[in-house]
Formats: C-alpha cells, structure tokens, sequence
C-alpha cells in the first residue's frame, strides 16, 4: 500500500509508504485528500484510514529539473512497443542516426523498432533509406515518468496524474 505525495500546487512529486504518509500528515506536513476506506490502519489512538493521495502544506521546490533517463524499456514504453518506421510490434530499438555515425543515445534519437526494420536500415539514416518516421522522437513528459513508483498506478491517483500529465 502505497500513497502519492502531491505538491502544495498538485502537482505530483512522489510516492511513499502510507506509514511514511501518515507521518507527514501528523507532523502537520501534509493533507489527506484521497482514502482508502476499506483498509484501515490500526495505530495506538485507534483506526486510520489509509491516505491513497496527500498534498504538501507547504510548496517544495524540486532542484534541477525533472529529466528522464533514457533507457531501452523507456524507449520500448514511449513507442508504445510500435516500430516508428512501420507501426509493427518492436522489440529493439533503433538509433535513427547512427551510433557509428556520431548518432546519440538520447531520447530524439532512439525509437523502437521491429526486427525486420532495424536489419533492413543498419547503419543508414532515414532518409537514405527513404524512411519517414511516424513520428518526432523526445523525452517523455508527464508524471508517469516523472515521478518514481507512479507506473504502477493506484486507481485513486488517476486524476492528480492525469492533471499533471
Ligand atoms: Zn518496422
């Protein structure tokens, strides 16, 4: 059982245990906006339902920006595990310039791609190939990515991270 931490601004900026929730809510820290009713916790004051979403009283300034790291999972998820150049089920990922090309392995440069596509291009780019990607590649946005444990999603959370997203 776990709870998403909202920012005093809702947007989402964590997920924690619901004892580690719990004691942001009774040091005054944070507000209980979302409970599980059905599961309660017992403490030595009685019964405490479980907080599925709390927000921060006070706002929490996030240092250095919210940067993604590129992974070949990520790249996988981001596509939807659909190649770029034909839309078939992918399975790798596809460096659209190069690596020994000068290519990056960034997220503007890395797509899922099927089996068939990535043999068939190797190391050509695109546009030699005649190629046009469905689509422009770039690092994810919103929460889902973002926030560390939201990809495995509470249904109470849906709306604060579909806010965010
Ligand atoms: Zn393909």
């Amino acid at each position: 059982m776990r709870t998403l931490v909202l920012n005093a601004g809702y947007e989402p900026l964590a997920v924690v245990s619901f004892k580690r929730a719990l004691v942001l809510v009774m040091n005054d820290k944070a507000t209980v906006i979302e409970h599980i009713t059905d599961n309660p916790v017992w403490g030595t004051d009685g019964a405490h339902d479980r907080p599925a979403v709390i927000i921060l009283t006070r706002y929490v300034r996030v240092p250095g920006g919210r940067t993604v790291p590129v992974t070949r999972r990520g790249v996988l998820r981001r596509d939807g595990h659909r190649c770029a150049y034909c839309a078939k089920a992918a399975s790798t990922i596809d460096h659209v310039l190069p690596r020994s090309r000068g290519g990056a392995d960034s997220w503007e440069n890395l797509v899922a791609c099927c089996l068939k596509c990535n043999n068939l291009k190797s190391d050509r780019t695109p546009q030699e190939m005649g190629w046009d990607l469905r689509f422009l590649p770039g690092a994810p946005r919103g929460a889902q990515w973002t926030v560390r444990g939201t990809d495995r999603t509470d249904p109470a959370w849906e709306p604060y991270l579909e806010l965010a997203a």
